[in-house]
């Protein structure tokens, strides 16, 4: 018989993991242990379409639990790993059993930081990272009249346009003078400050809390906010306690190479949780998107099977607020050039970050074709764009990939 591999964090990364493993020949036991009590689900509707009722929960699920039998992976869901041993080669879980594996995948994801605000553990304080999180929120937003979210990135905006579309009274606290401000220009910021306004939200910027009431919240300018249910939106930290604990290498996240191999060469790391050299920046790095758990997960399971294949895969991430979406291809942090191709007035434009000449990103606002084009552009060894090129809308960005 094979050796085992087992694969710790049933979330995006592990499943695609297990697959993975079976796409490139691993016929050994595959064990996947998650310890939340569902099958693995998606994340990303959690904050908007399930959250208003446009997506049922029955179609959350990343896989149905055929797809665990047919491929002979062993669901171990609602079990917590508490500790690898790695001379032995085993783990422990919380039901207090010992497995044994030969190699051993950590795909543990992020847990949300809770800021050390007064009243932050009060009950009609939500935060959003699993379906029990979402499911709770939206039971608490059906009899809430007014909303406030603390922190203006992603998931923040996120839940606060879909309270708006629930017809909720919204405000957004952020501490930074613009929103997503880690993570896209001024000018992307700027519309969706403007599109959140528009469409209703408050939004304070430069903003802290200093404490949150029963029914309300009060600011660090002293000014008093109703919020009858308050969310989180403050962001993420890599869970890599269990790394620490194991001896391995961890640094903001487990560190990984370029094959996803940690500091031990049986274990390997991929998702949210892994901190690893990115192609694009030359930096290491921790990406938190859909695509970087897949992407790493493949790159993960080629190397447990023997195949050492260098992770280079575009970045892309999306967020959807109201009606627009965004779209982003690319690591626009510690750019130098920035041009802008088309006009936020029309609702539909993109920027290009470049950085001694070479593109390095996009962000897209309505325009599908530019983010599509931008990752073709950013796979190719030669990253053909000028920034002319780039803002030129009449140039036809197909003829530099
Ligand atoms: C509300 C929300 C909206 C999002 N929207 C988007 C989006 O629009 N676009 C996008 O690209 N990304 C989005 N994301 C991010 C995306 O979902 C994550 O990047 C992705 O899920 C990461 O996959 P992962 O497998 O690394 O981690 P996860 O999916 O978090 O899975 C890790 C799993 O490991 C489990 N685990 C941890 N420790 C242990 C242990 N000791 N024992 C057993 N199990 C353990 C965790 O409970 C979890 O189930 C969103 C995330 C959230 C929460």
């Amino acid at each position: 018989m094979m050796e085992p591999i087992i694969i710790v964090g049933a979330g995006q990364a592990g499943v695609q993991l297990a697959d993975s493993l079976r796409r490139e020949g691993f016929d050994g036991p595959i064990t996947l242990v998650g310890d939340e009590n569902q099958p693995p689900y998606q994340r990303p509707p959690l904050s908007k379409a399930f959250l208003l009722d446009q997506i049922e929960e029955a179609r959350l699920p990343l896989r149905p639990y055929a797809f665990y039998e047919q491929r002979n992976i062993i669901p171990r869901f609602g079990v917590r790993v508490t500790a690898i041993d790695r001379a032995a080669k085993t783990i422990t879980l919380d039901t207090g059993e010992t497995l044994s594996y030969a190699r051993l995948a950590l795909c543990l994801g992020t847990s949300v930081r809770i800021p050390p605000i007064p009243g932050a553990d009060r009950p009609h304080v939500h935060v959003l990272r699993t379906l029990d999180d979402s499911l709770a929120l939206k039971r608490a937003m059906a009899d809430a009249n007014s909303v406030a979210v603390i922190g203006g990135g992603f998931i923040g905006l996120e839940v606060a346009a879909s309270a708006r579309k629930l017809g909720k009274q919204v405000t957004v606290i952020e501490a930074l003078d613009r929103v997503m401000k880690r993570a896209v220009s001024e000018p992307v910021s700027r519309f969706f400050e403007d599109l959140h306004r528009s469409e209703g939200a408050g939004l304070r910027l430069e903003t802290l809390t200093a404490r949150i009431d029963e029914a309300t919240l009060e600011l660090s300018d002293g000014e008093t906010i109703p919020a009858d249910l308050v969310v989180l939106g403050t962001g993420v930290s890599p869970c890599d306690d269990l790394a620490v604990s194991a001896g391995l290498d961890c640094d903001n996240g487990i560190i990984v190479d370029e094959y996803c191999r940690t500091s031990d060469p049986d274990i390997v790391a991929a998702g949210d949780c892994a901190n690893h050299p990115n192609f694009l920046t030359g930096e290491r790095l921790r990406l938190e998107s859909v695509q970087n758990a897949i992407d790493e997960a493949k790159i993960a399971a080629k190397t447990l099977t023997g195949t050492l294949d260098i992770y280079k895969a575009v970045p892309w991430f999306w967020s959807d607020q109201y009606d627009i979406k965004l779209q982003m291809a690319g690591l626009s942090m510690d750019t130098d050039e920035s041009v802008m191709r088309g006009d936020p007035a029309s609702g539909s434009f993109s920027i290009f970050y470049f950085k001694d000449g070479l593109v390095m990103a996009a962000d897209s606002i309505n325009a599908p074709a530019d983010h599509m084009a931008a990752r073709r552009i950013l796979a190719n060894e030669q990253r053909d764009l000028t920034p002319q090129q780039a803002a030129d809308r009449e140039f036809d960005l197909k003829l530099a990939f």
